[in-house]
């Protein structure tokens, strides 16, 4: 399952960020997760919660902010969500258009426990 090697992945650079900030207790990490990333959101909740269970990561929260994805038009420079993939530009009709948001696979932020 590709989602339980993101989570592993995700928890390895909070082990890392744990290393540098001795004594933090983290307690909730944010997720930046694209609709082009090709992420199951309900199976990454899923393995993310069977992969902490019974570690140091118990109590970690996760949070999943969904980036939908968006796209500019090189000839009007007019930026559009591109709605069930439709990517041309609704401005000027441009076809060959660049995504520009709705990649993304990163942690946003992390809280840490006072
Ligand atoms: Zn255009």
């Amino acid at each position: 399952m590709h989602e339980l090697s993101i989570v592993s992945s995700v928890l390895d650079q909070l082990d890392e960020l744990k290393k540098q900030h001795e004594g933090a207790v983290f307690s909730k990490v944010g997720l930046r997760v694209g609709e082009l990333a090709g992420v199951d959101v309900d199976c990454l909740r899923f393995g993310f919660e069977a992969v902490v269970k019974d570690t140091h990561w118990e109590r970690l929260a996760l949070e999943i902010e969904q980036v939908p994805r968006r796209q500019r038009c090189p000839a009007c420079s007019e930026e559009f969500r591109a709605e069930n993939w439709a990517t041309t530009c609704p401005k000027c009709g441009e076809t060959e258009t660049v995504v520009v948001a709705g990649q993304e696979l990163e942690i946003a932020y992390v809280e840490v426990e006072e």
